[in-house]
């Protein structure tokens, strides 16, 4: 690590007004010393800077009034102490009531200028304003804290009262921000984005005086945010590969031609490009660190299929790690059917393949002849040994943990590394969540794709639903799907997982005997779900992809397979249970072939946002729009299965509003790096101090 110095930071118990109390509760909001004090900005703003006359007052709204004192006294009304003040200017007065304040009585003498914020009420046929901020205005003082003004809202913890601790930040923005706080951005980066200075930055965040200012000052503090911590992130990650050396791939341009002779089709430009990028990886000797995010169906198999050929030409191994046993089954087929042409050796390693034949697996990868396998959580086994392993590819990277990843490539020498999801991230999200990797993204379908039609259907309908899909089997020899979904793991809302998993396998049991005596009684009709054998399971599927069965009933995305072109019905029933990315990535099993297809979605949301979700469904089929929308709905923490995804709470910055920040700021980042790796020169002394200091603040909330 690097050698630099922590300055010792000011306690935020030598500022005037901070006694124990405050600081003690300043502790329980992560606030320690002045400097965190400094960045602990106001929660929100209340406008106060523009003076009515009370003549011109209202009621319900919010006023701002430069008045004196008239009258003030107390009095008891229904056991309640009622201070109350009549106020003038003038263009005529106005009462002011605090209720079980008494003490205020001694804080004011009549003829006192002072200023009133608040909401004028009708009482008893009058006007009057209830409990308005106040604030005395000083002989000589111009500038005002809590009135008359943009007056900053704090959040507060027991044992912190607003105005105290609006007071006590006055202290620090007008004494300490200049002592504790240093610039450190360099200024070619402040000027090329026209960024305030920080000092200006932060009192203007606590006490601005305009609001245009305080946009600005926004602007650079989210800036920072972003930056400093794509800069820890991207330190971080170089620090690693400064150190690590992989085998770099040859043969990259012969293998890619052969490859695509042998392809069907042609790619598609994002294809192109993304490989492009995986090559220009694989071809240096720092190990590749690459999430490659397309939405379902752009075709992100056939580009792991390439460079898992192009490892074998390079005479190394090729992990691919698969979220479950019938997904590994199928990509094992794909890929067999690919590369066995191409001269390169495969096997598959899942957990149903036990004894004998295991043993016999594992030791002809350890001795390695066989080139490529293909497999679940079982290749994370320790007696699973690698004699070179190159690559490591993982799909659906988002339901392995960062443990299991490191599990596959902490070996040495370190492989490449392509993790894959179909869950589409937004980018600015995915640069922050997945920072430590590079992203390349396939942003197009495959041509001739046609939109998936969606209706959101109400339960009533369902045998209409049924019924049209049955004729269009009959008629056109179509194929369907239907969903009884298992919550996946990371969403469940039940905590007991079994009962969810029961529940949806003997939903799916009781309906599939339904349909097969009822509606589907003349039509071919399959059951299928995680409970069967392996050999049960691709008997079904076999039977399924040969049109022998017309309609699957399922209990998971998964199961019905990556690919049948041939299905152009899929119904997935209880979909208010599922958030938006998921139903996209469910839809998406359909649709890929060149037949029109349609989604069903039967769903009764209780709350709003079900609705907003169902209906978003219907209306769009871009992945990057629906993982957005399904940001906005739910947040990032609950999108990514919680706090363990590592989201940074970011105190003003926003991963959407401030997209465009985020990614300039990652790219200064990187341009820093470029030219320092390590930050050990001198001029990035105080960035370095600045992301030390973030850093652990960032642990210790
Ligand atoms: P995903 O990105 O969801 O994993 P797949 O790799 O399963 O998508 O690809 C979906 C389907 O599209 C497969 O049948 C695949 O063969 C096909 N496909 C992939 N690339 C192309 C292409 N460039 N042109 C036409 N079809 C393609
Ligand atoms: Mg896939």
């Amino acid at each position: 690590m690097m050698g630099f110095m922590q300055t010792e930071e000011k306690s935020a118990r030598f500022v005037r007004g901070i006694g124990p109390k405050r600081f003690e509760a300043l502790t329980r909001l992560g606030i320690r010393s002045i400097k965190d004090l400094c960045y602990f900005f106001p929660r929100r703003y209340e406008d106060r800077a523009h003076f009515q006359s009370i003549g011109e007052i209202q009621a319900s709204k919010d006023v701002t009034i430069k008045c004196q004192v008239i009258t003030l006294g107390v009095r008891v009304l229904k056991k309640m102490n009622v201070f109350e003040m009549v106020v003038g200017d003038p263009t005529g007065i106005i009462p002011a009531i605090w209720f079980n304040q008494p003490y205020l009585k001694n804080q004011f003498k009549v003829g006192d200028p002072i200023i009133l914020s608040g909401k004028a009420d009708v009482y008893q046929g009058r006007l009057q304003i209830n409990s308005p901020e106040y604030e005395q205005i000083q002989e000589g003082e111009t500038e005002t804290i809590h009135t008359g003004r943009i007056t900053p809202i704090y959040s507060l913890s027991e044992g912190l009262a607003q105005r105290s601790l609006r007071v006590a930040m006055k202290e620090v923005a007008d004494h300490y921000v200049s002592k504790e706080i240093k610039e450190y951005l360099p200024e070619e980066i402040r000027k090329k984005h026209g960024l305030m200075d920080l000092l200006p930055a932060i009192q203007t965040m606590h006490f601005p005086t305009d609001l245009d200012l305080l946009e600005a000052a926004r602007k650079r503090i989210i800036f920072d945010e972003f930056f400093l911590f794509e800069l820890n992130l991207l330190f971080n990650m170089r620090l690693v590969q400064l150190k690590e050396r992989t085998t770099p791939f040859r043969y990259g341009r012969e293998t890619l031609g052969e490859f695509k002779n042998i392809l069907p089709f042609s790619l598609t430009n994002g294809q192109e490009n993304a490989i492009q990028e995986i090559l220009h990886d694989v071809t240096s000797e720092i190990p590749m660190n690459r999430l490659l995010q397309g939405d379902v169906g752009s075709g992100k198999t056939v580009i792991a299929a390439f460079l898992l050929c192009l490892v074998a030409k390079n005479d190394l191994q090729g992990a691919f790690l698969v979220p479950t046993e019938i997904l590994a089954e199928q990509h094992y087929q794909t890929l067999e059917r690919l590369l066995k042409p191409l001269g390169v050796h495969l096997t598959l390693l899942t957990g149903s393949i036990e004894n004998e034949e295991r043993k016999k697996t594992i030791q002809n990868i350890a001795m390695g002849k066989l080139q490529i396998v293909v497999g679940t959580h079982a290749l994370l086994q320790e007696d699973v040994e690698f004699s070179r392993l190159g690559l490591v590819v993982i799909d659906e990277q988002h339901r392995f943990g960062v443990r299991q990843r490191a599990k596959l490539i902490l070996r040495k020498p370190r492989p490449h590394l392509l993790v894959m999801t179909a869950t589409p991230i937004p980018r600015t999200l995915g640069l922050t969540l997945y920072g430590d990797l590079d992203i390349s993204t396939i942003d197009e379908l495959p041509k001739g794709r046609k939109e998936i039609k969606t209706y959101w259907i109400s339960q009533e309908k369902e045998t209409e639903v049924l019924e049209h899909i049955r004729s269009q089997i009959v008629e056109k020899n179509d194929q369907a799907y239907i969903l009884f979904p298992l919550i996946e793991e990371s969403a469940r809302f039940s905590k007991q997982p079994m009962a969810e998993e029961q529940y949806a396998l003997s939903a799916a049991k009781k309906e599939y005997e339904r349909l097969r005596l009822g509606i589907f009684k003349k039509i071919p009709i399959g059951l299928i779900h995680g409970k069967l054998s392996k050999r049960e399971r691709d008997e079904v599927m076999q039977r399924f992809h040969r049109g022998e069965i017309k309609v699957l009933v399922a209990t998971s995305v998964i199961e019905v397979g990556v690919d049948n072109p041939n299905v152009t019905f899929i119904v997935i029933e209880n979909a208010e249970r599922f958030g938006l990315s998921q139903l996209h990535q469910m839809r998406g099993r359909v649709g890929r072939g060149n037949k029109q297809a349609t989604c069903f979605l039967f769903g009764n949301p209780t709350t709003e946002e079900g609705k907003t979700r169902l209906r978003a469904l219907t209306k769009t089929q871009d992945g990057f729009a629906i993982a957005e929308e399904d940001l906005k709905l739910r947040g990032p923490g609950d999108l990514f299965g919680t706090k363990q995804s590592g989201i940074p709470l970011f105190q003003i910055a926003d991963l959407i509003r401030d997209a465009e920040i985020l990614i300039t700021a990652r790219k200064d980042a990187k341009q820093i790096l470029d030219s320092d790796s390590e930050l050990n020169q001198s001029e990035h002394y105080l960035l370095v101090q600045e992301m030390h200091y973030r850093r652990q603040r960032f642990q210790t909330q």
